[in-house]
């Protein structure tokens, strides 16, 4: 049984941002078949903001919402793009959904999860079928909860979370895009996986290697 930390957290925000990093360039290469080129940029320069205050605040004087709350404010001043907004909402909720926790426990965790998810679909009002990061987002958070609910273990939640992400993020490519920049593209869009659906996966997939350790 494990309980996560104010410490916890800000190791799991450095990780996010070191994989946008990582993966910055490939997520540019595909914002560039169907939008504008910068979602990597975007992504990296919004987790390393996120990362950097929020590992500036002292963990003992700190609860996981202050964490979080500082990482949303972060990530939207460091982010011009639309993704900005997005992952700040999804972290103000997050940071909504603990507050007054010391530590994270198991239904934390899962109730963090459903609130990223909720909050980003509040923000864009984008649905599943319109080619965008929910299509990656909603169908990992219903996985987790259902997961949850049949009494499996945090890491089977957000291995089921994963695995649906990354089936959601495959089947944008046979989507086309009605919602954000790439909409204007119509029929061009299809064939081209979205890249926020392929970043949101590198956060999840993030969140499943973090919950497993
Ligand atoms: P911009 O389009 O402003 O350049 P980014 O390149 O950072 O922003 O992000 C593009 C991604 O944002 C898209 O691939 C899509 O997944 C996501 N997106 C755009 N609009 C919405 C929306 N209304 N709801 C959810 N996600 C959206
Ligand atoms: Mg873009």
């Amino acid at each position: 049984m494990s309980e996560f930390t104010v410490s916890d957290l800000q190791g799991l925000l450095r990780t996010i941002a070191e994989r946008m990093s990582a993966e910055r360039d490939h997520l540019c290469q595909l914002d560039g078949v169907i939008g504008d080129a910068d979602h990597g940029i975007a992504m990296e320069l919004g987790f390393t903001a996120a990362a950097k205050a929020a590992g500036e605040l002292d963990p003992a004087a700190t609860e996981p919402t202050g964490v979080l709350n500082t990482a949303a404010k972060a990530f939207l001043n460091a982010v011009g793009a639309s993704s900005g907004p997005l992952y700040a909402t999804a972290f103000m909720r997050a940071a909504a959904a603990v507050k007054g926790k010391v530590s994270l426990d198991y239904g934390d965790m899962c109730e963090i999860f459903a609130a990223m998810a909720k909050g980003i679909q509040d923000r864009g009002k984008a649905e599943v079928g319109e080619k965008t990061m929910v299509d990656a987002w909603a169908p990992a958070a219903a996985a987790c909860a259902r997961a949850g609910a049949e009494g499996l273990s945090l890491s089977e939640c957000y291995a089921a979370a994963l695995a649906a992400a990354e089936a959601g993020r495959d089947a944008t490519r046979d989507m086309v895009a009605s919602k954000g920049r790439s909409a204007r593209l119509g029929d061009r869009s299809l064939g081209h996986v979205d890249p926020g659906a392929a970043s949101a996966t590198i956060v999840i997939s993030s969140l499943r290697d973090f919950v497993r350790r």
